[in-house]
This record gives structure tokens, C-alpha cells and sequence, in this order.
């Protein structure tokens, strides 16, 4: 039974955590401490998403640790992968990392990513965090937050990170490297403008909204809230259908070129597998989170306020009740239709409402709405309704014109003619 462990330090990364262990105990060969942690020597050191971590639990659960759950959502990149996965997928993560081995699940989640955004190539640091750290309690340590893709910048010293001389992914896969003044650089991650500094705050915000929480995203819920919010943007039609010129070229405008190289998130739109064409069309394969962040801030929200819209629909003609356009009626321009009867053109494939008053006026209207204005306009007068027939008796009785009548009914005066 082990006699010591280290305390774990928040936002650590539980690598780290089991470096320091290794630092601490002395113990010469890394593989002592593969056996010390998991009974087994031949185990791998993984940084993102670690398997088997119930094994090290039971080892080192009688110095009064926090549990494995906490570990994989507060000290490994599990939220980060899985937030935006479905929750199978998620559950199958969580399951390989408690106590399973290198699974399929665990390669989707790392490897789907990491084919559209790299990997850093090596452990980040903030030069203050680390600083305070050795001045506060005499040791550092690789915070979590630092070693994520989308993270560039220090979130609490809004400083940019560091490169230390640390691979990510190490050549000695068996052992845990902790954070020391040979492996410490003085290289910023990136040179960059003031624009590229200001969106790279965004996604360290974004960032820890994704990792401090258990997101319930669905992907049919992303899907539908994406859709919402680039209608409301003016970037879809009605039906969804999304305007991919307008969008990537806004898009750029908006990010600029270097930040999108930064984050690897080019956009092109001539290119059929471009993944803001993909990300904006049915999603039928995951994307890196950072590509999420983009959209969501995009299209101005982020992470805690997006999924609201998930079930959120645009109502072509705005929402009930809607107003009766009768002149004739007392109700004339009061909203009291409690609903419409949606359908939709033939010829141009957009939305038409048809609204039915009680007192007997039946209108349509081809739509969407744009302004407020347009909830005042007729299409097609499909039925004019006892009302409008009894007033129209009443002026021809009074003796008035055609003309004078066709201005007090709002129709043409053949229309009045006619009838
Ligand atoms: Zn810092
Ligand atoms: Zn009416």
C-alpha cells in the first residue's frame, strides 16, 4: 500500500497530478511508478484522456482523494471532447476512461478531432500562473486549461501562454513528465494582432463555459439551434437552407485570416467539404470543439446561452394571435386570429398563411414577415364574410360611389363592382 500522494491542485491535469507523485516519491524508474499507480508497468502516461483510472483509484483512495468522476470531468479533456457528442458516445468515453483500456470510443473522441485540428505539439504554461505557484507553495504544475487547443490565452492573467520543451504526446509513453525549469521556454505560442488577441480571449472564455459544466447537448438540439440562430442572423431562408457564400464571407471579415489559421479553422467555400459548410448543414460527423465556439460566437451567443434556441422555431409570420384586416369589422387591426393555416407556394416554395377571423374575413398572405409592417398586408382576400358584406350593402344603400366604397372597404373598385 502506498504511504504517500500528492494533493491535487485545481484545474490540474491529472498527468500532472501523477507526475508530481513521481517527482515526489523519488522514485528513479518511471516504471515504478506505472506499478505503484496501476499495478502494471507497461501502462501508458496519457495527458487528454486517460483510461483505467478506477485501478489508480483503488490504490490511492485511502489519502482521501477526490473521486474518479470528478477526475475525468475536472482534470482530463473529457468535457472538452465529449460535450458536443451524443450520449451514447459520451457514456462510452466516460465508461473507457473509468475502467476500460484504449477503446474505439476514446479513439473517435481524440482522433475524429484530431484529424481537422491538431494536437499542441507541447505542454503550455502561463509564465505568472507559474510564478505564484512557486512562490505560493514551492512547486508547479500543467494546468489543464493550458494544454487545450482552443485555449492561447491565460485565463486568469489574460496573458498568452507558453511552449514549454515538453512534447504533448512524449516520446516515452511510460512515463509522467512534471513541469521544471528545464523543460521551460520563453516562446509565446503566437505573434499576433490586436483583432487575433481579442477573439483568442472569446475562446478561452468559451472555453471554460464548456469545461465547468455538464452540457446536455444533443446533436439534433445543436443542430436545430444552429439553424435558428443563423435564420435570425439573416443567413438562412425559412427553411433552413443556408446562404454559404454570404456566411464564409462574413465569417472571414469578421475573424480575419489570421486568427482562423491560428485556430486552423480556414474557410472556403468553393470547397465542398469546407467544415463551416458542413457544421451549418446536417451534421453527420462530429467537430472539434473549437469549430463549435466559432459558429456559436458567430452567430452571437456561446457556450451557456446557444442550446437555448434548440427547440426554438422561426414563426413565418411571427407568433399568435394575428391582426384581423377587415375595415369593416369593430376588431379591424386588433389582433384577435388565434392562429393560421400554414402552407406553402408552389411556384416560389416560400411559406403562405392563411388567417380566418370569426367575423367571417378570410385573408392570405405570402410570407415570411420581414417587417412589422408586413402583418398589416393582404395577399388575397379569400372570403369577405357576412360583416363586410352587410357594410358593403350599407354604402350602396347611403348612395355612395364605387370609388368612395372601394377606399372604405380597402378593395378595387372592380371588386365592388362585381359584387
Ligand atoms: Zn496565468
Ligand atoms: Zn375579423
Amino acid at each position: 500500500m502506498l504511504t504517500y500522494f500528492p494533493r491535487l491542485y485545481k484545474d490540474e491535469l491529472l498527468y500532472s497530478w501523477f507526475a508530481r507523485y513521481h517527482l515526489h516519491s523519488a522514485n528513479i524508474s518511471p516504471k515504478q511508478t506505472m506499478r505503484d499507480l496501476y499495478g502494471n508497468s507497461n501502462m501508458i502516461a496519457v495527458p487528454d484522456l486517460p483510461t483505467d483510472l478506477l485501478k489508480i483509484y483503488e490504490n490511492i483512495q485511502h489519502f482521501d482523494v477526490p473521486d474518479v468522476e470528478s477526475w475525468i470531468k475536472n482534470h482530463t479533456f473529457y468535457r472538452y471532447y465529449t460535450s458536443f457528442l451524443s450520449e451514447s458516445q459520451k457514456e462510452a468515453v466516460y465508461m473507457a476512461m473509468e475502467k476500460g483500456t484504449w477503446s474505439k470510443s476514446i479513439h473517435l473522441a481524440t482522433g475524429v478531432m484530431a484529424s481537422s485540428i491538431k494536437d499542441i505539439v507541447y505542454f503550455r504554461y502561463c509564465k505568472r500562473c507559474v510564478q505564484e505557484d512557486l512562490n505560493e507553495r514551492g512547486e508547479t504544475y500543467w494546468r489543464l486549461l493550458h494544454q487545450l487547443p482552443s485555449v492561447f490565452v491565460c485565463n486568469k492573467h489574460n496573458e498568452l501562454l507558453v511552449s514549454s520543451k515538453l512534447l504533448f504526446r512524449g516520446r516515452n509513453r511510460h512515463e509522467y513528465q512534471s513541469i521544471k525549469a528545464s523543460n521551460l521556454s520563453s516562446v509565446p505560442i503566437a505573434k499576433t494582432n490586436e483583432k487575433t488577441t481579442f477573439f483568442l480571449t472569446m475562446l478561452t472564455e468559451q472555453t471554460v463555459e464548456l469545461m465547468e459544466a455538464d452540457h446536455i447537448f444533443t446533436v439534433k438540439g445543436i443542430q436545430s439551434a444552429y439553424k435558428y440562430l443563423l435564420q435570425k442572423q439573416g443567413f438562412a431562408n425559412f427553411y433552413g437552407t443556408v446562404n454559404q457564400e454570404k456566411l464564409a464571407k462574413q465569417f472571414i471579415s469578421f475573424y480575419g485570416q489570421e486568427f482562423l489559421e491560428l485556430v486552423q479553422s480556414n474557410v472556403d467555400y468553393l470547397n465542398e467539404s469546407c467544415w463551416l459548410k458542413n457544421i451549418t448543414r446536417k451534421q453527420r460527423k462530429s467537430f472539434h470543439p473549437i469549430r463549435h465556439m466559432l459558429i456559436i460566437n458567430f452567430v452571437g451567443e456561446r457556450i451557456n446561452s446557444f442550446y437555448q434556441y434548440a427547440r426554438e422555431k422561426r414563426y413565418p409570420f411571427g407568433k399568435a394571435p394575428y391582426y384581423c384586416l377587415n375595415p369593416a369589422a369593430d376588431h379591424y387591426h386588433k389582433r384577435v386570429i388565434p392562429s393560421v393555416t400554414l402552407s406553402t407556394c408552389t411556384g416560389t416554395r416560400r411559406p403562405v398563411g392563411t388567417f380566418k377571423c370569426t367575423c367571417g374575413f378570410i385573408y392570405s398572405r405570402r410570407g415570411p414577415d420581414i417587417t412589422s409592417e408586413d402583418a398589416f398586408k393582404i395577399g388575397r382576400v379569400k372570403h369577405f364574410g357576412q360583416v363586410w358584406l352587410d357594410r358593403l350593402q350599407l354604402l350602396v344603400t347611403q348612395g355612395q360611389s364605387d370609388y368612395a366604397i372601394s377606399k372604405t372597404l380597402n378593395c378595387d373598385i372592380g371588386t365592388v363592382k362585381k359584387i
